[in-house]
């Protein structure tokens, strides 16, 4: 889970999808990246690490979700 520095909680709205052309196994350890908006101050994040804990500066392209 996200939290934002408002304290409010950051929900996912939207998740990278993998390059089509990575394999199955390729696209289990693919990091995706996610855009997350604040639920209290409404604040939009992009490109927040989705997969694991690390850190990425990196801009990708997000699908939405919704
Ligand atoms: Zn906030």
């Amino acid at each position: 889970m996200f939290i934002c520095e408002c304290g409010g909680v950051l929900l996912v709205i939207g998740v990278e999808t993998p390059p089509k052309h990575l394999s199955k196994q390729e696209k289990l350890i693919y990091k995706r990246v996610c855009d997350v908006e604040c639920q209290k101050c409404g604040k939009i994040k992009y490109s927040q690490p989705y997969d694991n804990g690390t850190i990425l500066n990196e801009v990708k392209k997000t699908k939405p979700l919704l």
